[in-house]
C-alpha cells in the first residue's frame, strides 16, 4: 500500500506515516514540523448534536447511502425505500427540535431485467447457459445478480444502490430532481411535486435499453457487426454495456431552441451523465422543466475505455464567461482520469482536446468517491478546481488551474487521516473543506489551505462517539451551506460486544457556531433565505434557546437595510422577528410540537395525492406541526390565531402580552414593505408589458391607489411609477369582478378581496390578483397564497407567477 503514497505527482507534499497524525491527535502533542499538517488551533472544530435523531424503518444500503440536495432535502437509500428527510425552518414552529418533513420514494414492485435481445431469444438463451455443460459458463450465469435479479435460489435484490440529486430549478416547482438507482440496475428520475407523494418521470434503463436493442447494439455503422446472443461472452457484454454503476447531474446550462419562426429562445437543462459496467458513459441532456420522457433532448455515448469503473462526477469550471466541462471517472484499480463531454447544442460551453490523466497508477486502492469544487486561488488570481478522491483510507486531490500556459494540474494524497478504509466523503461547495467518514464512527474534517502555486490540507478529527456514544457509521453528508452534518449511524459495541439489532439513525450535528452562521447570511452573495436554510436554522436555534435577537446581529442588519436596502435584508429581518415572535411563547414548546393523532389524521384526510408512499411512519416531533398546517384554511400570516400565550397561567400576562404585540407591530410593519416592494416590482410589468387599452387583468389601479393610500409612505420610484402608469391607463380601471355574484372587487386589504355580497377571495401574492379559485399553491411556509397560471396568461405574468415567496423566498407549489 505504501508504494503509491511514494508515487506522487510533481506538486506533492510529503506525506506523513499515518502513526505520527493519529498520535499527535489522541496524545494532544504538537505534530511534528513536517509531518503531515494536523489540527491548529485555528480549525478546533465543535460538533453539536441537532435533535431529533430520526429512526430508519430499513437497513441502509448501496454506496454513499446519503445525499444532501440543494433544496435541502436528505435521501437515505435503504434496503426497500429511499427515505426522503426535508428540514424546513419553520417560523411558525416555538420547538427547539429541527423540523423534518418525511417521505420516501418505494422500490419498483417488479424486478428489472436488462433489454439484451428479443424476449423469445433471452428466454431460450438463459436456459441454455443455466445448463450449459461448461461449469464456467453455467456458474457465472447462475451466480451473476445482473443476469438474475429475482435470485431464484439466491436471496433477492432489492433497495437502492446510489441516489443523486439534480441541481435546484429542474422540476416542475424549480425544485430538485432526485435521480435514483436500484440495486437490480433500474435507473429512475423522481420528483415530489405535491410535498407527499413522489413519482416517478421516467425509466432511463428501459428507454436506453431499447435503444441498444434498435441499434443492434453499436454505437456506430462502422463498428464491426454485433456477436449472437448466444455466445456467452456478446450475453455478457450486452449486459455490461448497460447496467449503470453511478450517475451524477451537471449544473444547469442554457441551450437555444429555435422557433416555428425562426427566432431563438434560450432554454434551460441539465446533463445526467451515467456511468456503465463497461466503462462507457451515457449523457442524457433534458430540457427544463423536466416532465418526463419528452424532456429528454438527446442521449450521447461516450467510450471511456476506463476498466473496472467505480464512480463520476461532472468537472465543471468556469473563466471569462467560458464554461469548460468534462466528467471525472475513477476506476476500482485505481486510476482516475477526466474526460471530454462534447455537446454542440450547448451556450458558452467547452471541452477539453483530450482526457486529462489525474492519476494514473493501477495500484489496487479503488476510487470510492469523488467530488469536485470550484474554488478561487488567492495567490494565482484565477479560478480554480479542487478534485478530491477518497481511495481506501487515503485522500487523493488535485487542483486544476487553467492559466495562459494551459492546464496545470498538481495533485498529492493525504494520509493519516482514517485506520480503516473510507466508506463516505463529502464536500462543502462553498469553500472546498471536505469531510470523510470510516466505518468507526471517526470523522475527518479537512480544510483546503492555499500556497502560493496549490494548496495543503489541515485536517482534524470528530469523533463521533462524544456525541452520540458508541456508534458505527455509514455515510455522511454536510448540508448545501456547510451548517449541518448528517450522518448515518447504528451502535457501536458496547462492553466490546456487538449489539444484537441494527437501528440505523440520521442524526443531525453542527459544524458551524451561530456567530459564522449569521456572518455568512450577512454576507451572503445568494441574498435568497431557501437557498441557506441550513445556516437560518441554526439562527432559528439560538433565538428559540435565548428568546431574544444578538444585539450584533441585529445591529449589522439594520447596518445592511440601510446601506443597501435589498429586500433581502428586510426579509432577514422578518424571519428573525418571527422567530422571536416564537421564542415569547408561554405554551411549552412540547405541546405545540408534538404530534396528535388528530394531526395525523388531517394529514391523511386531507391530502388526497397520497398513497402508501409514506411507508415510514411519521416520526414524533419531528413533521407533524409543519404538516398539519397544510390542512388549515385560514390566513396562515396572521400569526395572532394559534400563538398568543395561552389561557392557564395568569400571573405577569400582561408584559409578555405587550411584548408580543410590539414584535407583531413590527412584523407587520416588515411585512408591509416587503408588500409595497412587490407591489412597485408588479407595477413595473404592467408597466413595461402593457398598452392603453389592453387589459391587463392585474387590478392595476388597486395597487396604485393602495400604495398610495399612507400618507407616511413616502416613495420617489412609487410616485413615479404610478405617474407613468396613469397616464398610460388615462381613466380606464379594469375592475377585477366576483365570480359568484358580478360584483366589482375592491381592492382595499393586499390579503384578500370581498364583494358587496360578502364573497371573500384571497388574494394571489405574487400578482394580487384575486384568488377565485379553491385550488391555489403554497410557499413552504405557507406564508402566503398564489394562483396557478392558466394557459391565457401572457409570459410576462407567468414569469411572475414563477417567483419565489416574497416574505420567505423559498419555491410556491
Ligand atoms: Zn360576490
Ligand atoms: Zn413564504
Amino acid at each position: 500500500m505504501n508504494t503509491a503514497l511514494t508515487r506522487v505527482g510533481p506538486a506533492a507534499e510529503r506525506p506523513a506515516p499515518p502513526e505520527e497524525v493519529e498520535s499527535s491527535e489522541t496524545g494532544g502533542k504538537e505534530p511534528a514540523a513536517d509531518a503531515a499538517p494536523g489540527p491548529s488551533t485555528a480549525f478546533r472544530l465543535l460538533v453539536t448534536r441537532r435533535e431529533p435523531a430520526v429512526r430508519l424503518q430499513y437497513a441502509v444500503s448501496g454506496l454513499e447511502p446519503l445525499a444532501w440536495s440543494e433544496d435541502h432535502r436528505v435521501s437515505v437509500s435503504t434496503a426497500r425505500s429511499i427515505a426522503v428527510l426535508e428540514l424546513i425552518c419553520d417560523v411558525h414552529n416555538p420547538g427547539q427540535d429541527l423540523v423534518i418533513h418525511r417521505t420516501s420514494v418505494p422500490a419498483p414492485l417488479h424486478s428489472c431485467f436488462l433489454k439484451v435481445g428479443s424476449k423469445r431469444e433471452v428466454a431460450e438463451c438463459k436456459q441454455r447457459f443455466a445448463t450449459s455443460e461448461d461449469p464456467t459458463v453455467s456458474q457465472t450465469f447462475m451466480l451473476d445478480r445482473v443476469f438474475n435479479p429475482e435470485g431464484k435460489a439466491l436471496p433477492p435484490l432489492r433497495g437502492f444502490k446510489y441516489t443523486s440529486w439534480s441541481p435546484v430549478g429542474c422540476d416542475a416547482n424549480g425544485r430538485c430532481l432526485l435521480a435514483a438507482l436500484t440495486m437490480d440496475n433500474r435507473l429512475t428520475i423522481q420528483a415530489n411535486l405535491n410535498r407527499l407523494q413522489w413519482v416517478q418521470l421516467v425509466d432511463l434503463t428501459e428507454i436506453y435499453g431499447e435503444r441498444l436493442y434498435e441499434t443492434s447494439y453499436r454505437f456506430s455503422r462502422n463498428e464491426a457487426p454485433e456477436g449472437s446472443l448466444r455466445d456467452f461472452a456478446e450475453f455478457q457484454r450486452r449486459h455490461s454495456m448497460q447496467a449503470p454503476v453511478r450517475m451524477e447531474w451537471s449544473g444547469i446550462c442554457t441551450t437555444q431552441q429555435v422557433k416555428h419562426n425562426n427566432e431563438c429562445r434560450d432554454v434551460g437543462s441539465v446533463l445526467l451523465a451515467v456511468l456503465f459496467e463497461n466503462g462507457n458513459i451515457a449523457v442524457w441532456q433534458f430540457q427544463l422543466p423536466f416532465a418526463g420522457k419528452e424532456s429528454i433532448s438527446s442521449c450521447n455515448t461516450i467510450e471511456s475505455g476506463i476498466s473496472s469503473p467505480s464512480v463520476l462526477f461532472w468537472w465543471e469550471y468556469e473563466h471569462n464567461n467560458r464554461k469548460m466541462s468534462g466528467l471525472i471517472v475513477g476506476s476500482a484499480f485505481g486510476p482516475v482520469k477526466i474526460l471530454p463531454v462534447n455537446l454542440k447544442a450547448v451556450k458558452g460551453y467547452f471541452t477539453l482536446r483530450q482526457p486529462v490523466v489525474l492519476w494514473k497508477e493501477m495500484d489496487q486502492l479503488p476510487v470510492h468517491s469523488i467530488k469536485c469544487v470550484p474554488l478561487y486561488h488567492p495567490y494565482q488570481k484565477c479560478s480554480c478546481s479542487l478534485v478530491v478522491a477518497a481511495r481506501g483510507s487515503y485522500v487523493f486531490w488535485c487542483l486544476l488551474l487553467i492559466s495562459k500556459a494551459g492546464l496545470n494540474v498538481h495533485n498529492s494524497h493525504v494520509t493519516g487521516l482514517h485506520s480503516l478504509p473510507i466508506v463516505s466523503m463529502t464536500a462543502d461547495k462553498q469553500n472546498g473543506t471536505v469531510y470523510t467518514c470510516s466505518s468507526d464512527g471517526k470523522v475527518r474534517q479537512l480544510i483546503p489551505i492555499f500556497t502560493d502555486v496549490a494548496l495543503k490540507f489541515e485536517h482534524q478529527l470528530i469523533k463521533l462517539s462524544d456525541v452520540f456514544g458508541s456508534v458505527r457509521t455509514h455515510g455522511i453528508a454536510v448540508s448545501p451551506c456547510g451548517a449541518y452534518l448528517a450522518v448515518i449511524t447504528t451502535e457501536g459495541m458496547v462492553n466490546g460486544l456487538h449489539p444484537v439489532n441494527k437501528n440505523y439513525q440520521v442524526q443531525f450535528v453542527t459544524l458551524k457556531t451561530f456567530e459564522e452562521a449569521a456572518a455568512q447570511l450577512l454576507e451572503s452573495s445568494v441574498q435568497n433565505l431557501f437557498k441557506q436554510v441550513d445556516l437560518i436554522d441554526l439562527v432559528r436555534w439560538k433565538i428559540l434557546k435565548d428568546k431574544h435577537i444578538p444585539q450584533f446581529l441585529h445591529e449589522a442588519l439594520e447596518k445592511k437595510i440601510e446601506s443597501s436596502g435589498a429586500t433581502y435584508y428586510w426579509r432577514f429581518k422578518l424571519f428573525l422577528l418571527r422567530i422571536l415572535y416564537q421564542s415569547m411563547q408561554k405554551t411549552p414548546s412540547e405541546a405545540l410540537c408534538k404530534p396528535t393523532h388528530e394531526d395525523s389524521k388531517i394529514l391523511l384526510v386531507d391530502s388526497p395525492g397520497m398513497g402508501n408512499a409514506e411507508d415510514e411512519q411519521q416520526e414524533e416531533g419531528t413533521s407533524s406541526k409543519q404538516i398539519s398546517k397544510q390542512g388549515k384554511d385560514g390566513d396562515p400570516e396572521d400569526p395572532t390565531e394559534d400563538s398568543l400565550p395561552q389561557s392557564g397561567d395568569t400571573g405577569g400576562r400582561e408584559p409578555m402580552e405587550e411584548k408580543l404585540l410590539e414584535i407583531q407591530g413590527k412584523i407587520e410593519a416588515v411585512e408591509m414593505h416587503l408588500t409595497r416592494e412587490h407591489m412597485k416590482r408588479v407595477l413595473g410589468e404592467v408597466y413595461l408589458h402593457t398598452w392603453i387599452t389592453e387589459n391587463t387583468s392585474i387590478p392595476t389601479r388597486g395597487l396604485c391607489n393602495f400604495l398610495m393610500s399612507d400618507e407616511e409612505y413616502d416613495d420617489r420610484t412609487a410616485r413615479v411609477l404610478i405617474g407613468h402608469i396613469s397616464k398610460k391607463m388615462n381613466k380606464q380601471t379594469f375592475p377585477e369582478h366576483c365570480s359568484l355574484c358580478k360584483e366589482i372587487l375592491p381592492f382595499t386589504d393586499r390579503k384578500q378581496a370581498v364583494c358587496s355580497n360578502g364573497h371573500i377571495w384571497l388574494r394571489c401574492f405574487l400578482t394580487y390578483q384575486s384568488c377565485q379559485s379553491l385550488i391555489y399553491r403554497r410557499c413552504l411556509l405557507h406564508d402566503s397564497i398564489a394562483r396557478h397560471p392558466i394557459p391565457e396568461d401572457p409570459d410576462w405574468i407567468k414569469r411572475l407567477l414563477q417567483s419565489p415567496c416574497p416574505f420567505c423566498d423559498s419555491p410556491v407549489f
